[in-house]
């Protein structure tokens, strides 16, 4: 199966709210495992399903981001629910893989209490804390269409839009390049 492609902003489909995964099957365990390559693909450290084109709700983390082995097995949450964040908040940059090349601060609660469950439907529920958190908070975010650029103020927001057009722009000049070439 060909590797799947991360949309990227400002791609409608990002702003999907994903629906309730329900059948815990095969296919369930093929997207999960997908989605893993995907992210792996472009070295990301985490992926959510609305980001290939499929908004259901489960999105992988690579285990580094949890203070494990960078490239272990990914850690897969399905249905998460953020029970509880702490009032004190902290500003780390952060990026997004539907915002190529982008870093930008990020004010995220520090700690974060999640439920969910594994690609069998069995439940957990865990407490993390610095990248962990930003990481979970990141991805949880993007099951109810909400990017990064919605955490920016007016002006920081402006740009990035802009800098994200033009980055689409390049890359449809690109593309309609190799088609001419490929039309020859
Ligand atoms: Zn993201």
């Amino acid at each position: 199966m060909a590797a799947m492609k991360v949309i990227r902003y400002p791609d409608p489909r990002l702003r999907e709210i994903s629906s309730p995964v329900k059948a815990f099957d095969d296919s369930l365990r093929q997207l999960a495992g997908d989605l893993g390559a995907a992210m792996r693909a472009v070295r990301g450290a985490g992926l959510s399903a609305v980001q290939v084109g499929r908004p259901a709700r489960l999105f992988v983390l690579d285990p580094w981001v949890a203070g494990g082995a960078a490239g272990g097995t990914c850690l897969v949450f399905v249905n998460p629910v953020v029970e509880a964040v702490t009032d004190v908040q902290l500003v780390d940059h952060e990026g997004c893989l539907s915002f190529p090349g982008v870093f930008v601060p990020v004010r995220r609660a520090a700690r974060a209490l999640v439920k969910a469950q594994d690609v069998s439907g069995r439940a957990f529920e865990l407490e993390a804390d610095g990248m962990f958190a930003r990481a979970l908070l990141h991805e949880a975010d993007h099951l109810d269409g909400r990017l990064l650029v919605d955490h920016l103020g007016p002006v920081a927001r402006k740009m990035l839009e802009k800098k994200m057009l033009k980055l689409a722009r390049a890359k449809k000049a690109l593309e309609d390049d190799e088609g001419r070439r490929k039309s020859r």
